[in-house]
């Protein structure tokens, strides 16, 4: 049986482990700890000097029981968005939140717990099992760096589940949207404001006017768009020679997507011509769509389990990106489990400790039941 206690004390310890991203090494190492003692053999990756960081992508792998069975793998990060050091855990025994002062961090230690857990029960029963590996990623929240970097021929397995959504336990999701991060800097000409400001050209004008004609926010029912920032100028007396924007795109379809970026290179190129100025725009692909069919043995696998620990099965589509359109890019098939943590990214963060012990209880469902789907 799953040790509730035991999980709630390793929660609570990773709570208290303070992760933000690129200083993901004392949680590593506290993983790492249990892995060793349930007989899973690791490595790290280099995948962390890429982007500053001090620690790798961790891979753990247990050895199959019986080799007929199929391999699964499952995946949380272990950073969190912002650090949340000075935590004060707020349990009334129904719900684990922060004093209000930090974020609490179940994004995605709840998922990181989760996995520790499912390795202690592995070790300690004599549930038959495939190959297991479970990969515990850095630097998720940044742009999904630690995953865009890791070394693939660490990984054995086709299948994974990612244990990092606030959607309930017992909700898949099984979509996300590609998306594009668009950084444009505007010139235009410096000249002193009260003296000859006819000499200027003003590059936040020109940034108004682009923004201003822009199709912005939800574009169609699979597309959305954003400017986020705009930085420029340098002084109320002189006429700003240079501003830079961003934003980004998102969308189901690529060709949307494609349309979108367009679209917004065009305004700022175009407004600063017309004014005078000069727009260089640059495109940075972010991550990849995917969708995974729920007709397909990981989706049924993952719905039958959630019912036999009599939880509400939904299929759900994700806004953002994960750690599942990096290997799904990488031929990984990969879903996303529901951790049913609410407000993530926020002090109001908190998760129901019933949600907690239901995920672990799921994961070890979808073990359980794994030969039924695929064999
Ligand atoms: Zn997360």
């Amino acid at each position: 049986m799953m040790n509730r206690q035991r999980l709630l004390k390793t929660f609570r310890d990773l709570l208290m482990i303070d992760s933000p991203s690129r200083e993901e090494g004392k949680v590593s190492k506290y993983v790492a700890n249990i892995l060793r003692e349930c007989g899973f053999s690791f490595r790290r990756d280099k995948g962390g000097h890429a982007f500053g960081g001090k620690c790798g992508n961790l891979v753990a792998r247990l050895p199959a029981t019986d080799d007929s069975l199929p391999a699964l793998m499952f995946v949380s990060h272990m950073d969190t968005v912002v650090s949340n050091s000075g935590l004060q855990i707020v349990f009334d025994g129904k719900t684990l939140k922060s004093d209000g002062k930090t974020i609490l961090g179940a994004d995605d230690k709840a998922g990181v717990a989760v996995m520790c857990e499912l390795a202690r029960e592995l070790s300690d029963s004599r549930i038959p099992h495939g190959p297991i590996e479970l990969l515990f990623s850095v630097a998720e929240e940044p742009g999904l760096l630690g995953l865009k970097h890791l070394d693939f021929s660490l990984l054995n397995g086709e299948t994974a589940f990612v244990l990092d959504s606030h959607t309930p336990v017992g909700s898949v999701v099984t979509s996300a949207p590609s998306a594009v991060r668009i950084t444009a800097t505007i010139f235009g000409k410096a000249a002193h404001a009260g003296v000859e400001p006819e000499k200027g050209v003003n590059s936040i004008a020109i940034a108004s006017a682009a923004v201003a004609k822009m199709r912005l926010g939800r574009i169609d029912d699979e597309t959305t768009a954003n400017i986020g920032i705009i930085n420029g100028g340098t002084a109320t007396n002189i006429v700003p020679e240079k501003t830079i924007v961003k934003g980004e795109a998102r969308s189901f379809s690529k060709r949307k997507l494609a349309r979108q970026v367009a679209h917004m290179e065009t305004q700022f190129t175009r407004c600063a011509k017309e004014r005078g100025g000069r727009a260089e725009v640059k495109t940075d692909h972010d991550f990849t769509t995917f969708a995974i069919p729920p007709e397909e043995p990981m989706v049924q696998l993952a719905l039958a389990a959630a019912r036999k620990i009599r939880r509400k099965t939904s299929i759900q589509k994700s806004g953002g990106g994960s750690d599942a359109n990096v290997l799904n890019e990488h031929g990984v098939r990969s879903v996303i489990l529901g951790m049913g943590y609410t407000s993530p990214h926020t002090e109001k963060e908190a998760i129901p400790v019933a949600s907690l012990y239901a995920a672990a209880e799921w994961i070890l469902e979808i073990v359980r039941q794994s030969p039924r789907f695929f064999g």
